[in-house]
């Protein structure tokens, strides 16, 4: 007999536990003090230490540990104040999908262990590249996040630009490529690079303007420059919403310049893509210019962590990348069943396309365009406030969700300070932002829990902190 089960008694116990915990979840998010618990040095030390027991300690013991060593040692996430980064909410049905996806357990690396899970991964693939008109040819698959996606993206416009880059790869001799970013890009994408060793000294910076947008005149001089000292541009990669400020690329304008160079375009819409559900954004139209795009579920999706996306224009360029013949798997030419496998790194793939589909059935579209176009509404309404206090100073335009600014007397120092004050005073919780040389706060909204309430809050707060 095996022990690895739970008999039927233990099993009510567990689904009682998984209840009471989710409950309890729910009633902490309403009243916690903290979004980032004040740190416990013990009890983690305690984690990290204490040696698995030889003989198991039961499913009661492990909702204890949840409650005492684990939640206390939890950042909130969900918390309605939340909002650093971007690290999207979970929606309400993802943990019941997530708990399914365990039971059922398929592989999504192939359809043979797991032909509705193959089907479901397209069908919210095909929604997506719906959403962006991206026409009849496109695909995608999903990744773990968004850098994941943007890696896999860069090896597509690898084998675009060296079709025998698979077997050659990087060390052939022939002419250096070269990656364009803006100086605003996220670091994944130098990552990228630095991982499929196109290497760093490959990567222009290209600058941006007084709103944090690549130049694109800029952007075609460096091409040119390349070009003429024999090195080969390969790929652009463009912002659908940067990370520290939201601002759009002009992306018609870089595709336009990508089209008559012969190089690839790649959107990183990690951030900001999935705000094209709004209606508010029409900017976010040009996406659909792109060779491939990057996305987030886990952000602006609300899925939960982990998911990410990539869509492409051309499918065929997945499985010409990424599709290996292996004598120990089964052969599948099936247009209905893909092997997702065949589409990206991973073989072994967890069923996370339940929890998106999941969320789309359970929730309908409706409310994902509802809770993107609160996001942007919200961020507004706090940038608004905060550039009329006298001791503020905005950073950016609020392009989309993310707000960034400072308070106009004192330095770096006194921006930490005014971030550790928010979360020790009010439960609020921001990030640091750089921008033009200037250190400030970044709130960004990719919460649905997130109230006008907490803004008046949060806004009364500043005031008082910053007139003092
Ligand atoms: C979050 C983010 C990424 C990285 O995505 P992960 O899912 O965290 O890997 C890349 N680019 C931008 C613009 C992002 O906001």
């Amino acid at each position: 007999m095996t022990r690895l089960l739970l008999s039927d008694d233990e099993r009510r116990q567990a689904n009682a536990g998984l209840a009471k915990f989710m409950d309890e979840f729910e009633a902490l998010l309403a009243s916690a003090k903290h979004v980032v618990p004040p740190e416990n040095r013990p009890a983690l030390e305690h984690l990290l230490q204490e040696p698995f027991p030889r003989s198991g300690l039961g499913v009661g013991q492990f909702f204890t540990d949840v409650r005492e060593q684990v939640v206390p040692n939890s950042t909130l996430i969900s918390h309605p104040r939340f909002l650093a980064y971007v690290v999207g909410t979970a929606n309400g049905i993802a943990p019941y999908a997530d708990a399914v996806a365990t039971v059922l357990n398929q592989n999504a690396g192939f359809s043979e262990l797991g032909g509705a899970a193959s089907v479901i991964e397209q069908a919210i693939i095909n929604w997506v590249t719906g959403i962006f008109d991206y026409g009849p040819s496109a695909g995608g698959i999903l990744t773990s996040g968004g850098s994941t996606a943007t890696l896999n993206a860069i090896s597509l416009a690898l084998t675009q630009s060296r079709p025998d880059f698979r077997h050659t790869g990087l060390q052939s001799g022939s002419r250096p490529l070269v990656l364009y970013v803006s100086d605003e890009a996220h670091k994944s994408v130098a990552k990228a690079a630095a991982t499929l060793g196109i290497g760093l000294d490959n990567v222009r910076v290209v600058p941006t303007d007084n709103a944090f947008r690549m130049r694109t005149e800029d952007l075609g001089m460096m091409i040119g420059k390349d070009r003429e000292s024999g090195k080969e541009p390969f790929c652009v990669v463009a912002n659908a919403g940067t990370v520290t400020s939201g601002a759009i690329d002009p992306i018609d304008d870089i595709a336009r310049i990508c089209r008559s160079e012969d190089i690839w375009l790649h959107v990183d819409g990690a951030y900001g893509a999935f705000f094209i559900l709004s209606g508010q954004r029409s900017a976010l139209g040009a996406c659909r210019q792109a060779d491939s795009i990057t996305l987030d579920p886990h952000k602006l999706l609300f899925s939960g962590l982990e998911a990410g996306c990539l869509i492409v224009k051309e499918k065929s360029r997945l499985a010409e990348t990424f599709a290996f013949h292996s004598s120990y798997l089964p052969e599948n030419s099936d247009p209905l069943l893909l092997d997702h496998m065949d589409h990206g790194i991973q073989l072994s793939r967890r069923f996370n396309a339940l929890r998106i589909w999941a969320a789309l059935r359970t929730f309908g579209v409706e409310a994902f365009e509802d809770a993107t176009r609160k996001c942007l509404e919200l961020a507004e309404d706090l940038g608004h406030r905060l550039a009329v206090l006298p001791a503020i100073e905005l950073l950016a335009p609020v392009e989309l969700s993310a707000v960034c600014f400072r308070t106009r007397q004192g330095g770096a120092e006194d921006q930490r300070r005014l971030l550790h004050a928010l979360n020790e005073e009010t439960g609020t919780l921001f990030g640091p932002a750089l921008l033009g040389h200037k250190s400030g706060l970044r709130a960004c909204v990719a919460n649905f829990r997130t109230t006008t309430d907490d803004i008046n809050l949060i806004v009364d707060f500043i005031h008082r902190w910053s007139s003092r």
